[in-house]
């Protein structure tokens, strides 16, 4: 088929996820159509090759163009494409990367529940508190706590806890079960002159306030991403953690730890949790499950929580939730394949490396620029944060739409970066593959696209 005529067909038939959709069908909207990939690279069908600098939605973790997960697909596909999960049934590949998930979860996880991406994972999450709580006689204890600038999904329940409002306006969301407490995000603290430590006392005194003041009787679970992602990318303040889980013990909230970004590598630890030492009750994972060679998510439960939802099941009968795709073996052997990838070609330790390589050079090139106010990041979760006065910490006006014209204007030079939703930020999360030559060429197109933006 001819380009033209796709694109003249996208724009009479498809309409996309997070665009302007009036824009798009007029064709005013930016459009690409994407036919190859390979390492950190894409190819569209104009020819244009770029370098994926956020590994689609940070989640192809291992790189474009494995023929190890592509080969795993195909073989899947011919000895079994699909049979269901229900009542006991399931796969060789859906019990092995079972196995293979809890080998390298925390210690203190016990099962994993599959789904097919993360907003349905997360809504899984939500039931298995409800109900865990319902099987140990507290129906009242329901309440979720999450963060402002969280993201979990865009579901009605996920879209509640995510904590953007370009996700509640016009969708009369939040739900009601659903509250919002301060983001640990230090470089937008409500007082300068706050120390991080202060900041950090301030989020877990804020947290509290909220759970005294609507009762922890009602309070059920609080889910946070271990660092910031679509909200901002933005690593916890330092002791962030170690002063949040305390409160939840003392009143008795579930923990869910939100790792569909930083699970299998991100960071440059396997999961956030252990980065951060988070102790969580349930984990959220997907995208780097399976570099999102095929849809798969999963929801991981500790012992805890297992436990009581165990003994609920055997008073009730079958837990009545579940997704026809449910540990779809296509998903599970791309799952398999890919943590061996992640394995055998050291990714989470590449993650590190190249992630300190990176902050250093982003630093070293634009750490002087009076409108960069922070570059940030742990692994290959990494920001450039734009300001209109770096020493008074003043944001642009949103109408001036930095942040995307700076993506735009990288684009020009090859690079794909991600103009994150709410503030100026530039964001990086390139597959965890990448290497020093190519991070030169990222941040090279960076500085170019900053210097012609905002010229100093
Ligand atoms: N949770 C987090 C932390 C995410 O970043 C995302 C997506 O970016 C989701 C949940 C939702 O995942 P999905 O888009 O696969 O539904």
């Amino acid at each position: 088929l001819r380009n033209d005529t796709l694109d003249q067909w996208d724009r009479e038939n498809l309409f996309h996820p997070s665009t302007h959709l009036a824009q798009h069908a007029r064709g005013e909207a930016p459009s690409r159509i994407v036919e190859t990939g390979s390492g950190v690279y894409i190819e569209d069908r104009n020819g244009t090759k770029l370098l994926d600098a956020f590994a689609g939605l940070y989640c192809v973790n291992v790189g474009y163009g494995r023929s190890e997960i592509s080969d795993a697909i195909a073989e899947q596909a011919k000895k079994l494409a699909y049979y269901h999960s229900y009542v006991g049934h399931g796969t060789e590949a859906s019990i092995t990367l079972s196995k293979m998930i809890l080998d390298r979860a925390p210690a203190n996880m016990s099962k994993v529940y599959f789904g097919l991406g993360g907003s349905d994972a997360n809504e899984t999450n939500i039931k298995l508190v409800w109900y865990y709580n319902n099987i140990l006689g507290r129906p009242e204890k329901k309440k979720i706590i999450s963060r402002w600038r969280g993201y979990h999904g865009s579901g009605l329940m996920t879209g509640s806890l995510t904590g953007l409002e370009l996700f509640h306006k016009k969708f009369d969301l939040p739900l009601a079960q659903v509250l919002h407490t301060e983001a640990p995000y230090y470089f937008r603290r409500p007082d300068t002159a706050m120390s991080e430590a202060d900041f950090v006392a301030h989020c877990a005194a804020e947290l509290e306030a909220m759970i005294e003041r609507e009762g922890p009787e009602t309070i059920a679970a609080f889910i946070g991403e271990p660092a910031l992602g679509t909200g901002g990318l933005v690593p916890p303040p330092q002791g962030y953690w170690e002063a949040i889980q305390p409160i939840l013990k003392k009143h008795d909230i579930l923990l869910i730890a939100d790792e569909v970004v930083t699970g299998f590598g991100r960071l440059g630890s396997m999961f956030g949790s252990e980065h951060y030492n988070i102790e969580a009750d349930i984990i959220t994972i997907a995208k780097g499950l399976t570099s999102a060679y095929a849809p798969l998510s999963g929801s991981i439960v500790s012992d805890k929580v297992w436990k009581i939802l165990e003994q609920g099941t055997d008073e009730n009968g079958p837990i009545g939730h579940g997704w026809t795709y449910s540990a779809h073996p296509i998903g599970a052997a791309a799952g398999i394949a890919n943590l061996e990838l992640v394995d055998s070609l050291g990714l989470v330790k590449n993650a590190t490396a190249m992630g300190t390589y990176m902050k250093a050079a982003l630093q070293d090139a634009l750490g002087d620029h009076p409108n960069v106010g922070d570059i940030r990041g742990e692994g290959l979760l990494m920001a450039v944060e734009l300001v209109e006065d770096r020493s008074a910490r003043t944001f642009f006006d949103p109408a001036r739409k930095i942040g995307p014209t700076l993506a735009g204007e990288l684009l020009k030079h090859g690079v794909i970066s991600r103009a994150m939703p709410q503030g100026d930020i530039l964001g990086f999360a390139p597959p965890l593959c990448i290497n020093q030559a190519e991070i030169d060429t990222v941040v090279r197109a960076t500085k170019a696209a900053i210097d012609a933006v905002l010229p100093d």
